[in-house]
């Protein structure tokens, strides 16, 4: 059982509903993250007859996403005068890579600061590498910070800023692939699968919750996931949510990516604390949700999350539970040992816990590989995300605005 008494001592009441409206950046524009209809009307203003439009769409499109070249200077077949009048029109790109950091394992951690929007400052965000023999993924943030307060995670320590833009989103992807050397003609980084692809697979698993970003993350995937482009199929790609109900039916019908649910407790009294946004969806309603996901089968299974917290969920009793309650659906069960971060008010569980936890769920038919830790040396591992970019007072607006 989990220790409830612990548990209450350790946590504050959070928010858990966000002000989207204070989220929302009126971005500006560049062409990174721009889909073929934006990429044309940005043609268009700058003049480009319409005949020539859709030719040169799909060159900008092909030097964007398949090659990533990072000036438009370098787009030898686009003519010079289009190639400077969209130079005085908006960037290419705008991510200025701030810390590299490389861990024994060779997941790389990235900080990324994007530049003010509007009133605010710039914003850093962290997108996480992490190579395997057979394939490599990239983690990547679709908010600076988040709103939602998980007690075992540190980015919900961190202030929620700003959503990140869709080109912000993509450009986290652009630019691991040109770090990588995961183009053409360039060399390859000495850490990641033997062949393929570099960046094979993207996780929504950084810092925020997509789906208080919706409309960006969709538009994001839909750059990603393009065939002509970055060519990532939408059965490599998983978008991680803490249970934002009402918006879960949404991600199968019009992103059509693989869903995974960070559940990490089978009882709402537990879950209300872990993850408070189950306060506003409990447990059942989450399930029912899973339940509905559009495409769900078999071959596209949802993935639980659940974090190995001592003495809190782990208990074999919870582990029972745990497949009951997911009983019917097709799915994986992630379990997370917990990765620590100074002032964590929890302990990851004994590693016999873990295995026994683990034996139980696969006995009962699930799937449970339980996640190797990659990069906790560099702070990489899951939920130890968390940037320096803090949200003004609105003291400190006042200031700036003299
Ligand atoms: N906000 C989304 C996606 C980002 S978090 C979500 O919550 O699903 C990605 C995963 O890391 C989630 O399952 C999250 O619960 C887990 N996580 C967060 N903090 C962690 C920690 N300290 N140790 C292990 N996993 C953690
Ligand atoms: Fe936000 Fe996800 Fe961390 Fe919860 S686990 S605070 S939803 S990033």
């Amino acid at each position: 059982m989990a220790n409830l008494a612990l548990l209450k001592r350790r946590t504050a009441p959070q928010a858990i509903t966000p002000d989207v409206r204070t989220l929302e950046v009126e971005g500006e524009p560049q062409l990174i993250g721009a889909s073929r209809d934006e990429l044309a009307t940005h043609l268009a203003a700058i003049g480009v007859p319409p005949h020539q439009i859709a030719m040169r769409t799909a060159q900008l499109w092909h030097w964007l996403y398949v090659r990533g070249v990072e000036d438009l200077a370098d787009m030898t077949n686009v003519a010079a005068p289009v190639r400077q009048a969209l130079a005085e029109r908006l960037p290419v790109g705008s991510a200025e890579m701030v810390d590299e950091q490389i861990s024994v394992d060779g997941t790389r951690k990235w900080l990324l600061r994007f530049p003010a929007k509007g009133a605010g400052r710039p914003v850093e965000v962290e997108t996480v590498y992490i190579p395997e023999e057979s394939r490599g993924t990239l983690c990547v943030s679709s908010q600076v910070g988040c709103t939602l307060n998980c007690t075992f995670c540190h980015t919900g320590t961190q202030r929620m800023v700003r959503n990140l833009t869709a080109g912000e989103i993509v450009e986290q992807v652009v630019f691991a692939r040109r770090r990588l050397g995961d183009l053409v003609g360039a060399e390859r980084a000495a850490n990641g699968p033997s062949e393929g692809r570099m960046v094979s697979n993207v996780v929504l698993m950084g810092m925020g919750e997509p789906l208080y970003n919706f409309d960006n993350v969709k538009a994001a995937m839909a750059v990603v996931s393009d065939g002509d482009g970055l060519s990532l199929s939408r059965r490599r790609i998983t978008l991680s949510t803490s249970g934002v109900v009402p918006t879960i039916e949404r991600v199968g019908a019009e992103m059509n990516v693989l869903l995974a649910i960070s559940l990490h407790a089978v009882r709402d009294e537990v879950r209300d604390v872990l993850v408070p946004i189950n306060r506003k969806y409990p447990i059942a309603q989450l399930m029912d949700a899973c339940r509905n996901y559009p495409g769900l089968s078999n071959a596209r299974r949802i993935t639980f999350e659940y974090v190995m917290l001592k003495g809190v969920n782990d208990s074999l009793v919870d582990a029972r539970a745990l497949v009951e309650l997911i009983r019917g659906i097709p799915a994986k069960i992630n379990l997370i040992p917990f990765n620590s971060w100074p002032g964590a008010p929890y302990e990851c569980s004994d590693w016999d816990q873990i295995e026994a936890f683990a034996d139980i769920v696969n006995r009962a038919g699930y799937a449970s590989p339980v996640r190797t830790p990659r990069g906790q040396d560099i702070f990489a591992a899951c939920g130890q995300l968390k940037s320096q970019s803090q949200k003004m007072s609105a003291r400190e607006r006042r200031a700036e605005a003299v």
